[in-house]
């Protein structure tokens, strides 16, 4: 089976995330995708985020009417999905971030060996990819799907790798006119580039409109946006 993983913050899911999703679960032929909500990203530390159970709770009714999309646990803070240990001291409980890495390879473990991963990525978050933790171990774990934004060439996409998955300047100079769309195939690496979905949904943005007490309609489907009224989330 073809199976995906989404990871990100989702504070909260947005119609922009559904649609990224849907396009790739259709084009690359996935069985199902997992959305993993980061307890503890590692890329976000500095902005404060709203509780795990919040985020999950979203994405739990987001992703309630598609049976292909998995709201995952994978990332879950362990005092959330584990029975409370009262016996451990508070400084050695665990708060460390999520690492894909460890999350593709804890996954991974449940596949049979005919299953194939597919990495579902931004392309502002691919940018940053060679930053990540174990970058090129992620490449080989698995393919990724990058959703493309305008702007971007086939060459950024290239120039974003990992250094030692890079290919020479003088391979990706013609790469600089084409826009980032098809698949890029390299010794190490397999990107497929979907590309721009029109989808100007930003979880930034819903804050903003929250916090400002505008109609959240545009951005997210009917039970998420009752469920940051109802709780109060983002004021
Ligand atoms: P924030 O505004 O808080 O930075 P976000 O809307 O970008 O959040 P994340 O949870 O950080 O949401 O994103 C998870 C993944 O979804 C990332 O890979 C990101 O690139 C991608 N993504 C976010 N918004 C969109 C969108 N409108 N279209 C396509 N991909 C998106």
């Amino acid at each position: 089976m073809n199976i995906g993983l989404f990871g990100g913050t989702f504070d909260p899911v947005h119609r922009g995330h559904l649609a990224l999703a849907r396009t790739a679960l259709e084009q690359y032929k996935l069985h199902r995708i997992h959305f993993v909500a980061a307890n503890i990203p590692p890329h976000k530390q500095r902005q404060p985020l709203s509780p795990f159970v919040h985020r999950f709770a979203m994405l739990a009714l987001a992703t309630a009417a598609e049976k292909a999309f998995v709201p995952s646990l994978l990332e879950a803070p362990e005092e959330g999905v584990t029975p409370i240990r009262r016996d451990r001291p508070e400084k050695d409980r665990p708060e460390k971030p999520n690492f894909t890495i460890d999350t593709i390879r804890r996954l991974k473990q449940t596949f049979k060996a005919s299953d194939q991963l597919f990495l579902l990525i931004g392309m502002d978050a691919f940018a940053d990819i060679a930053k990540w933790h174990q970058a090129e171990a992620l490449f080989r774990e698995c393919e990724f799907v990058v959703a493309s934004r305008p702007g971007y060439s086939l060459a950024d996409v290239a120039n974003a790798l990992p250094e030692s998955l890079r290919p020479r300047p003088e391979v990706t100079r013609p790469f600089h006119k084409q826009p980032a769309t098809g698949d890029l195939v390299l010794k190490g690496a397999t990107v497929h580039l979907m590309a721009d979905l029109h989808q100007a949904a930003s979880a930034t943005a819903i804050r903003q409109a929250a916090a400002a007490g505008k109609p959240l309609g545009r951005f997210v489907d009917a039970p998420v946006a009752d469920y940051i009224k109802k709780m109060g989330l983002y004021k």
